[in-house]
């Protein structure tokens, strides 16, 4: 599937079942999962990362990631998504049918040497294999890395520039389709994600992915327009910010999917997403993780009197 968006339009990923879930200690039972995934699905959502080929000895809360690839596969018009870290999480991606795979590559060496025990070389070794990989038995599957910490790091602080523009032209030459920025840490601020986005459109043009982008410091909405400003026009966003952030308490994590789809809509953006059924989809959401808290403050305030959405399909 690809569902990349015209000019005018913004392609919202929700990466809850994935981003969201990993960082919660509840294990969602699979039943609420899934119709997590079809409320989603129904309020006009046209990306999902349904979860993460990892050990679930590491991600219990994701164990049944190739189920919800395969219940997801059903779902009409939806890109199905999954993470894969490694070739062995490739594979199982491939097998399951995923539509696309994000690779996570840390721009930080600290965090990629502390996240995965390798260098950002080995990653690249990794992510030619998998290419390779792909080639040969999933050639339809597309495959995105997302440069994490591309932003800042919690371990070294700073990222230099330089080294995430080299690491997405690399990237591009060992193969993959796109290639993504994400402010793991909630490090961004607008004028650094413009110049980035910038620089890395520059490097790699249309293969510049996804805007992923956190709301660790109340920034994520400011970045997002930020980097749509520059060009980008796929966001990723976890309903009711799901995940939250072990540095910042009582801060969302991801961009608030609700919020993000209310910011495009007033302003004339087609989302696809109807606001109202986003809205409940946190329903299930809520059944299958019972305390767990939910961010987001369009849910809370509810829609402006006279608000027309302008691009609702069902
Ligand atoms: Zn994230």
């Amino acid at each position: 599937m690809d569902n990349r968006p015209a000019a005018s339009e913004v392609l919202i990923s929700e990466v809850g079942p994935r981003d969201g879930l990993q960082s919660v200690k509840t294990i969602m039972p699979t039943p609420h999962k899934l119709r997590w995934i079809d409320a989603l699905h129904a309020a006009g959502v046209r990306e999902i990362e349904v979860g993460s080929f990892v050990s679930p000895k590491l991600l219990p809360q994701l164990a049944d990631t190739a189920e919800a690839v395969r219940h997801a596969l059903g779902l009409p018009g939806l890109t199905v998504m999954a993470l894969a870290p490694n070739l062995r999480g490739a594979q199982a991606a491939m097998q399951a049918g995923a539509h696309k795979i994000t690779i996570p590559v840390s721009a930080s060496q600290a965090h990629s040497l502390a996240n995965v025990r390798k260098t950002r070389e080995e990653m690249l070794a990794d992510v030619r294999e998998i290419v390779s990989l792909r080639n040969r038995s999933a050639p339809g599957m597309k495959i995105e890395v997302g440069i994490s910490t591309a932003f800042g790091c919690t371990l070294q602080g700073i990222v230099p520039e330089d080294e995430v523009v080299a690491l997405a032209a690399a990237c591009v030459a060992a193969g993959v389709d796109e290639v993504g920025l994400s402010d793991t840490t909630g490090y961004a601020n607008p004028a650094q994600v413009r110049r980035l986005f910038r620089r890395v459109r520059a490097e790699i043009g249309d293969a510049t992915g996804a805007a992923h982008l956190h709301n660790t410091r109340g920034l994520g909405l400011a970045n997002c327009l930020a980097a749509y400003e520059e060009g980008v026009r796929t966001f990723d966003a976890s309903l009711g910010g799901l995940g939250g952030c072990p540095y910042a308490p009582g801060a969302s994590g991801n961009v608030v999917t609700e919020d993000l789809v209310f910011m495009f809509e007033a302003m004339g953006v087609r989302t696809g997403i109807d606001i109202a059924r986003l809205i409940d989809a946190r329903a299930p959401l809520r059944d299958g993780l019972g305390n767990e808290p939910l961010y987001g403050m369009t849910p809370d305030a509810g829609l402006p009197k006279g608000f027309v959405q302008g691009a609702v399909h069902g």
